[in-house]
Order: structure tokens, then sequence, then C-alpha cells
């Protein structure tokens, strides 16, 4: 017999970010939990930052997702508490996050470019292509770039 519970959660765990699709919700760390409550799914997903426009997308998505894998019960719960952080986004999807041309979220003032690697950098705007971004430029290869906020 199929685990249904973890079929759910492979259905789930493959939704693609709408404003980065390189990454899944589970690269991201979005994507807390998935449990099964009678025979309903329930997914509970934490937003990158409170009012993220891009979480109803997200949660539409999952529901997708999961009506596509069979589950006709679904239900996606949305928890602030404890809020997201760029630590629960995976090294996996850091890499992936790098190969598509932004930089992974980086503390420090002067994020690495992800096109040569110099941390030479500086901000050339707080809102990057969405605001869940920030626009750096390179002063080694002079290439902007995209910035994952951090929180
Ligand atoms: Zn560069």
């Amino acid at each position: 017999m199929v685990d249904r519970l973890a079929q759910a959660r492979a259905a789930a765990a493959a939704v693609e970010d709408p404003e980065i699709p390189v990454l899944t919700i589970e690269d991201l760390g979005i994507l807390r939990h998935v449990q099964l409550d009678g025979d309903t799914i329930e997914v509970t997903i934490t937003p990158t930052y409170s009012g993220c426009p891009a979480m109803t997308v997200i949660a539409r998505e999952i529901e997708g997702a999961l009506t596509r894998a069979g589950f006709s019960s679904i239900r996606v719960r949305s928890v602030l508490s404890p809020a997201w952080t760029t630590d629960w986004m995976s090294e996996d999807g850091r890499r992936k996050l790098r190969e598509y041309g932004i930089a992974p979220p980086d503390p420090s003032a002067h994020p690495a470019c992800p096109q040569c690697g110099s941390k030479n950098t500086e901000l050339i705007s707080a809102f990057g292509s969405t605001a869940c971004k920030s626009l750096h430029r390179c002063l080694t290869c002079r290439e902007p770039f995209d910035t994952f906020k951090c929180h």
C-alpha cells in the first residue's frame, strides 16, 4: 500500500516558488508540515515575510498539486510563528539560487556576486525585481544582480 502521507508530502514539496521557479517551497523552507487529519491533508506553510503576495499563489499551487495527486480534502494553513528566516533555506536551494543568478541571503552588506564570486559589491536598490529581493551591482564584473533579502 502506498503511503498517502508520503505521497502528499512529495506533491507539496515539489511546488515551485512563483517568483523563483528554480526553487521549490521545500528548498525555501516555506513548507513546514504535511499532516493527515482524518481524511484531510493539512499543509502548514510559513511565509518568507508577512504579507508576501506570493503566498496566496503558493497556497493555490499546493491545493492544485495535491488535487492532481488524488487528494480531495486539503487544508493549507499559514503559520507566522516562528517566523521564517533565511536559515531555513536548504543548501540545495542556495546553490540553485546562485546558478539562477541570484545571490543567496547574506547578512553582510556585501553579498558575493553570483556571476564571479567577488565580494566587491554595492547595493543599488533595496527593492529588486520583487519585494523579496534587493538589487546589487558587482564592482568586479560590473553585472547587476538580485539578492534574496535577509529577515
Ligand atoms: Zn561579479
